[in-house]
């Protein structure tokens, strides 16, 4: 799905042959195996990744997932937009992402932390504050962060906070940060609906997905829009109250079972459902490849606010275009968390911590600027939003490959 987005924009932009060599695949890429001695005394051995796409505008980042179906081509992928989600907030970052397949269900805290730290231990040569800096994504917490830091501090002998990012306040983090992919998402669409003259305080949402950024964003779209958030799901199904569920006890349902399903005074619908709805917006919160052909042409909303990574496949986007729905395209959506990291690393640099209103105002104006950016390419071109960021992002990638002299 990268590459062949990449390659849709190489052909936009009339790309040279040689600028799409170096672009389609990432420069680095490391597999480590990641042994943890289990609570019951045995030694499990864990595969992880950690991939360096691109470093020319700055050092890599991005997250770690931890995924019991992670593989190294959806890290490749994720590292290649995160590359493009730097790029087009005008962050001095390059582009990177890892992961370790596991089921942190599975596992005691103890052996989370044992195996947070190992795979630092395995991989803390290849990362660094200017080399590449990790930071929290699926299934991975402000917790893990705090462990990963503290390992990669003792190897190299002092503290390095600025490692990685989505750090707790108290151990090197950013107000803000928290709620920061969300609140980015929300800029957004509040952009999108002025384009679209579309009256925040009345629409519905629906939202898939109900972790950190999912649960985030259906509290706060209530909070800040006026809107009605009607239904969200998590990976076991989803819940759907016509008149709007009360978020907080769905949060408290969710801390008590587990999962969204049940909670009260709604009915259970499947995760498909929730994103075929009659709603004004639906915001993919979970994995890739939540929208395919199959049910692209179902979507009902006006907008779909991507504030997962790879939600949506590139046959998707185009019944998508051709309807009239309007993509805020992910590497756009959700990149106020990566904003909000780079704010955490300027941070630790100057060791010097603002406060989370400076983090929000710094936030909104990266976020619609970028917004207006890739609107505009978009109609410059005559394309859709995916690929308008597209070109505002790998137009700077390249023009700063050129100038470094790597093509
Ligand atoms: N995991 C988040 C993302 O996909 C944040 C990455 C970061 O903060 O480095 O954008």
């Amino acid at each position: 799905m990268a590459q062949e987005q990449l390659y849709a924009c190489a052909k936009l932009l009339d790309l040279e042959d040689d600028v799409v060599r170096m672009l389609e695949n990432p420069m680095q890429q490391v597999q480590v195996s990641v042994p943890v001695k289990m609570d019951d005394g045995t030694t499990n051995v864990f595969q992880g990744f950690r991939v360096m796409y691109n470093n020319v505008l700055g050092p890599a980042k991005g997250g770690i997932r931890f995924h019991p179906e992670e593989t190294v081509d959806t890290v490749r992928a994720l590292a290649a937009w995160m590359t493009w989600k730097c790029a087009l907030l005008d962050l001095p970052l390059g582009g990177g992402k890892g992961g370790i397949i596991c089921n942190t269900k599975e596992l005691s805290e103890g052996e989370l932390e044992r195996l947070s730290r190992s795979y630092i231990d395995r991989i803390w040569k290849f990362i660094g504050p200017d080399v590449d800096v990790l930071a929290p994504d699926v299934y991975t917490t402000p917790q893990i962060m705090v462990w990963m830091m503290d390992e990669y501090s003792k190897l190299s002998g002092k503290n390095q906070f600025g490692v990685l990012t989505g750090k707790p306040i108290i151990a090197g983090g950013s107000a803000g940060r928290g709620d920061a992919t969300a609140m980015g998402g929300m800029y957004t669409i509040r952009e999108a609906s002025k384009e679209l003259g579309i009256d925040l305080s009345k629409t519905t949402i629906a939202i898939q997905g109900f972790g950190n950024v999912g649960s985030s964003v259906a509290t706060l779209s209530q909070e800040f829009f006026g809107a009605t958030v009607v239904a969200v799901s998590d990976s076991k199904g989803g819940v759907y109250n016509p008149d709007g569920l009360n978020i907080q006890e769905v949060i408290k349902h969710k801390a008590e079972t587990k999962s969204v399903i049940n909670a009260p005074n709604t009915q259970t619908i499947t995760n498909n459902e929730v994103l075929e709805l009659d709603v004004d917006i639906i915001i993919p919160a979970a994995l890739e490849n939540a929208i395919t052909k199959d049910n692209a042409g179902n979507i009902k909303a006006k907008i779909l606010a991507e504030l997962a990574n790879g939600p949506t496949t590139p046959e998707a986007d185009e019944i998508l275009y051709n309807n009239g729905v309007h993509v805020i395209p992910d590497f756009l959506c959700n990149a106020g968390g990566v904003t909000a990291s780079y704010f955490e690393m300027v941070q630790n640099m100057y060791m010097y911590y603002w406060t989370a209103e400076e983090v929000y105002e710094r936030l909104d104006k990266k976020m619609t600027k970028a917004y207006h950016e890739v609107l505009y390419a978009s109609k410059n071109h005559n394309v859709n939003m995916r690929m308008g960021a597209y070109a505002v992002a790998v137009t700077r990638v390249v023009d700063a490959m050129k100038l470094r002299g790597w093509i």
